[in-house]
C-alpha cells in the first residue's frame, strides 16, 4: 500500500507504514471504523465474497492499517491483531499443535503464557516441557518426534536472560519445528524476529505499540510459510480488537521510536547508578556490560528497552514495603511500556521447573518511563533511604 523502499530506516517507516491518505479523503490518519456488516453491492459479489472486507470481525480498514504498519517494521509476511498479547500467544500456540504433540517452552516465558500451556494445552493432550533459557543448541536434546513447537522469549521476562535464537531455530527448523517468538520487550525496532530465526513473532502491543497504558492488544506476525496456519485458527477462534484500542494502537505506534530512544537512554543511566549503589546486590540488564546476557544481546538486538530488574542485598519484608509504599514516581502495577515508570516486586521460585532462580535478596522489576532520568534517581534515592532507615 505505502510506498516503501526497503533502504528507508525504520523510524521512517513507522510515521508511514500501512498508512495512505488517498484512501481517506487525504487525512493524515485512517479513522476509527466501526462496523459489523459490510453490504455488498450485488448477488454476484456475495457470493464471490473476494472484496477487501467482507464483516467486521474479520477486519476494518483501521485494523488492516495496524496490521499493515506492524508487518511492515517486523519483517513479516503478514500481521494479525489479537485482544491482547496473552490472546496472541494462546492464538499462535494453537495454530500449530495437535493432541499427542510436545511444545517446548522457555522456563522464563512470562506466566500467564505458561499457564496457558499448564491448564488448556495439557487438556488438549499437547505437553509443555520447560527448559532452561541459555539452552541454546542444547534444545537438540529435547526435541522429540512429537516436538512441534519451540516457544522462545528473550530477554526472559522478569529474570532477562537472552537467547540464543539463531542457535535454537537451526536446530528446531531441522526437526521441523515451529519457532514462535515473544517479542515484547525488544519491540520490532531492536530485535528482527525473522531475521534471527523465528517463524511467528508476537507483540503485547498493550506495551511499547500502545505506550501509554490504555489499551489492551496483541498481534501476531507470520512468515509466508506460517501464514495461512496462524490465520484459520484466528478466525475459527473469533480473535477482534475494538476500534478504539486499534485505532490507540497505531496512534502509539507512530511515536514508539521516540519514546523508546528516551526509555533505553534513562534506562541505561538507571541501571548504572543503581549497580553502584550499596543496596543492590546486582542489576539485570542485557544493554550492561558484564551482563551475562551482554555478548548475545549485543550481537543480535540494536537495541535495549526500558524493563530491566535489579535483586537487592537482603532486606526484610517491612524494610522493602517502606521503601516502596513512599515512591512518589515510580507506580506499583502490573503491565509496562507506558509513559510512566513501573516497580514490582517478584520471585520466580515457586513456578520456575527447568531452571535454579537464587537470588541474594528480593528482586525488583523496574520500567523506567518518560519523566526526568535525575528524579526518578530522587524518588529512588529517598526510597533507599527509609530501606536502611527502619535497619
Ligand atoms: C504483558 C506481556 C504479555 C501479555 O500481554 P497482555 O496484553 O497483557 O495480555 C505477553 N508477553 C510479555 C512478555 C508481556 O510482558
Amino acid at each position: 500500500m505505502s510506498k516503501r523502499t526497503r533502504k528507508q530506516k525504520d523510524e521512517t517507516r513507522l510515521a508511514h507504514a500501512g498508512r495512505d491518505p488517498s484512501r481517506q479523503h487525504g487525512f493524515v490518519n485512517t479513522p476509527i471504523y466501526r462496523g459489523s456488516t459490510v453490504i455488498f453491492p450485488t448477488a454476484a459479489a456475495l457470493e464471490a465474497n473476494d472484496q477487501d472486507f467482507t464483516y467486521g470481525r474479520l477486519g476494518t480498514p483501521t485494523v488492516r492499517a495496524l496490521e499493515e504498519a506492524i508487518a511492515e517494521i517486523e519483517g513479516g509476511h503478514r500481521t494479525l491483531l489479537a485482544p491482547s498479547g496473552l490472546s496472541a500467544i494462546a492464538a499462535s500456540l494453537l495454530a500449530f499443535v495437535r493432541a499427542g504433540d510436545e511444545v517446548l517452552v522457555v522456563d522464563s516465558v512470562y506466566r500467564p503464557a505458561r499457564r496457558f500451556c499448564d491448564n488448556l494445552l495439557k487438556r488438549l493432550d499437547v505437553t509443555p516441557i520447560y527448559y532452561d533459557p541459555l539452552i541454546a543448541e542444547g534444545i537438540g536434546r529435547l526435541i522429540t518426534k512429537k516436538t512441534r513447537v519451540v516457544f522462545t522469549e528473550s530477554p526472559g521476562s522478569q529474570t532477562f536472560e537472552v537467547q540464543d535464537l539463531p542457535a535454537i531455530s537451526k536446530v528446531a527448523h531441522a526437526a521441523g519445528a515451529v519457532v514462535i517468538l515473544d517479542n515484547t520487550w525488544a519491540t520490532p525496532l531492536y530485535f528482527k524476529p525473522f531475521a534471527h530465526g523465528a517463524d511467528v513473532s508476537i507483540q503485547a502491543a498493550t506495551k511499547y505499540i500502545g505506550g501509554h497504558a490504555d489499551i489492551m492488544l496483541g498481534s501476531i506476525t507470520t512468515t509466508e510459510k506460517t501464514s495461512a496456519a496462524v490465520a484459520k485458527t484466528h478466525e475459527d477462534l473469533g480473535l477482534c480488537v475494538g476500534p478504539e484500542d486499534v485505532y490507540l494502537g497505531l496512534r502509539g505506534l507512530r511515536s514508539l521510536g521516540v519514546r523508546l530512544t528516551h526509555h533505553q537512554k534513562s534506562a541505561f543511566e538507571l541501571a548504572r547508578w543503581l549497580s553502584e549503589r550499596p543496596e543492590v546486590a546486582r542489576v539485570i540488564y542485557p544493554a550492561l556490560p558484564g551482563d551475562p546476557g551482554h555478548a548475545l544481546w549485543k550481537r543480535d538486538f540494536t537495541g535495549a528497552s526500558g524493563l530491566f530488574s535489579i535483586v537487592l542485598k537482603p532486606v526484610s519484608h517491612e524494610r522493602l514495603a517502606a521503601m516502596l509504599d513512599d515512591l512518589s514516581l515510580f507506580g506499583m502495577g502490573y503491565s509496562w511500556g507506558g509513559f510512566e515508570s513501573l516497580i514490582l516486586p517478584f520471585d520466580p521460585s515457586d513456578y520456575r521447573t527447568a531452571t535454579n532462580w537464587k537470588a541474594e535478596g528480593p528482586a525488583l522489576r523496574l520500567h523506567v518511563g518518560l519523566e526526568d532520568v535525575e528524579d526518578l534517581k530522587a524518588d529512588l534515592d529517598a526510597g533507599f533511604g527509609r530501606l536502611a532507615a527502619r535497619a
